[in-house]
């Protein structure tokens, strides 16, 4: 069936649902587990149930419908739901609550046998690829009782026109491509959601175009592998590319020129795909913020090699070389794996030395979880969890000294932050983020939110920097 008709189905289904559960004031709770892809998924979730009559609570005590949008890229993850699930038994058996399991731990076979056989309450299990049909799985529990399981282990179609809630009214995630081609040996991405599908140019810009109209000042691009948007399809126009969009480069200038937009962000590129097109874009694009997250995930040749990271030390330096030429105040974020497979002291040294040389503005530093059905769980050179527990906190207290370093630099700069209210920590004060989306905590009418306004930094701390509104 064409996706467009697909979703006509579905929203005839929402419609059923709806008359179902009209003036019965029904309450939904959300778990997102995971990545910006989950949580943009997730957005999704809310502006479908939402469209049905459930109202959105967070305490999932005194939920009608419980929702889980899982993760199964670290273990923790798994014991999180499971216990969850072991909590939810007496709520469901007291209040009739309709379980629902989504996200990409439902792509696992092992992980759908262990809840039929522990947690046979559970109502509804949707994968990655059939997040669209909920409506549908709803409908058909509503009506028959039934448990539904709707996972399907091909790549789906990329599916658009699904309501949406959006967490903020002034920062909005925009997916522009599904799956992974790369093969990454610790990563089970690629098995979960499946092969590279990117979203025609069309569909993305009227959705950035929408957001700018409802006063939306910053868009994050989502994808697993952003950089090679567009490089298994090309989407044609009786024969001509959409606005001569034919890669993640001219997408990004093609958003760049879109009015309202101040802030561009993107994640995740591929080291291995960061082209001399995308470094000029980002240069070129006023709008694209110059922080940008490039995954390192070793220092190591070797380790590099048997991650299949398809680059080496070498190549990662000049490349983070050429970008920092080209691009005016880049700084750059990583994420780093500790303890994987094979890793010798020599490969963490590696890894140390990498962090010293390009001195990240932010590290997001990951001990390595072995994940059934990868590559790297099958092999035999695993390390001990007391050296991977060492390494990483040699790795957490060199980032750490690098940070208190980084941040000196912005005291007595102007930095356009973008306001997005009240501080957690004190109301008194506002809190927003600069460019390259450091927390900066000041003095200020809370008119202020949802503004770009310039912040003289006046002093730095680990996690944030203070900062005075100058006009
Ligand atoms: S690029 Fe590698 S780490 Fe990233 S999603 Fe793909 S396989 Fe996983």
């Amino acid at each position: 069936m064409e996706t467009k008709q697909e979703i006509e189905k579905q929203k005839q289904y929402i419609e059923k649902v709806k008359q179902i559960n009209k003036g019965s004031n029904l309450k939904y709770y959300i778990l997102t587990m995971g990545c910006q892809l989950n949580e943009n998924d997730s957005e999704k979730l809310c502006g479908i149930v939402e469209q049905m009559g459930y109202e959105q609570i967070d305490n999932y005590q005194e939920a009608d419908l419980v929702l889980f949008n899982t993760c199964c890229v670290r273990e923790n993850a798994e014991d999180k739901l499971f216990g969850k699930l072991g909590e939810l038994k007496r709520i469901k058996e007291k209040r009739g609550t309709i379980i629902a399991i989504g996200g990409c731990m439902m792509q696992e076979q092992h992980i759908t046998d262990k809840i039929h056989e522990s947690y046979p309450y559970t109502d509804i299990i949707f994968g990655t690829h059939t997040l669209h049909k909920f409506p549908e799985d709803l409908y058909k529990t509503l009506e028959s009782k039934k448990k539904m399981q709707d996972v399907i282990d091909i790549e789906g179609e990329v599916y658009e026109g699904l309501p949406i809630k959006r967490m903020s009214n002034i920062k909005a995630s925009v997916t522009i491509m599904y799956g992974c081609n790369n093969f990454c040996t610790y990563c089970i991405v690629p098995y979960v959601r499946g092969r590279e599908r990117s979203r025609h140019p069309k569909d993305i810009l009227e959705e950035v175009e929408q957001l700018a109209k409802e006063g939306y000042k910053e868009i994050t691009l989502l994808g697993q592998n952003v950089n090679s948007y567009l490089r298994s399809e090309q989407w044609k126009e009786n024969g001509t590319e959409y606005k001569g969009i034919n890669s993640f480069a001219t997408l990004l200038r093609a958003i760049n020129e879109i009015e309202g937009i101040e802030r561009i962000r993107f994640i995740s590129p591929h080291p291995k795909d960061f082209t001399d097109d995308v470094i000029e874009a980002i240069a070129e694009s006023e709008k694209v913020c110059k922080l940008i997250h490039l995954p390192l995930q070793s220092g190591s040749t070797n380790v590099l090699k048997t991650m299949n990271r398809k680059y080496t030390k070498e190549q990662y330096l000049e490349l983070v070389e050429k970008m920092k030429k080209r691009i005016p105040n880049l700084t750059l974020s990583t994420d780093i794996i500790v303890g994987f497979a094979g890793e010798t002291e020599e490969d963490f040294e590696d890894t140390l030395e990498v962090v010293k040389q390009v001195c990240f503005e932010q590290v997001y530093m990951f001990i390595y979880s072995r994940r059934v059905g990868t590559p790297g769980d099958k092999m035999t050179n695993q390390i001990p969890e007391d050296i991977k527990h060492k390494r990483f906190d040699r790795l957490k207290e060199l980032v750490e000294s690098q940070i208190a370093d980084n941040n000196q630099k912005y005291v007595k700069t102007i930095q356009k932050v973008l306001v997005e209210g009240p501080s957690k920590n004190n109301s008194e004060l506002l809190t927003g983020r600069t460019e390259s989306n450091k927390v900066v905590i000041f003095e200020g009418e809370p008119q202020l939110k949802d503004k770009i306004i310039d912040i003289e930094i006046v002093s730095e701390h680990m996690w944030y920097l203070k900062g005075k509104h100058i006009n």
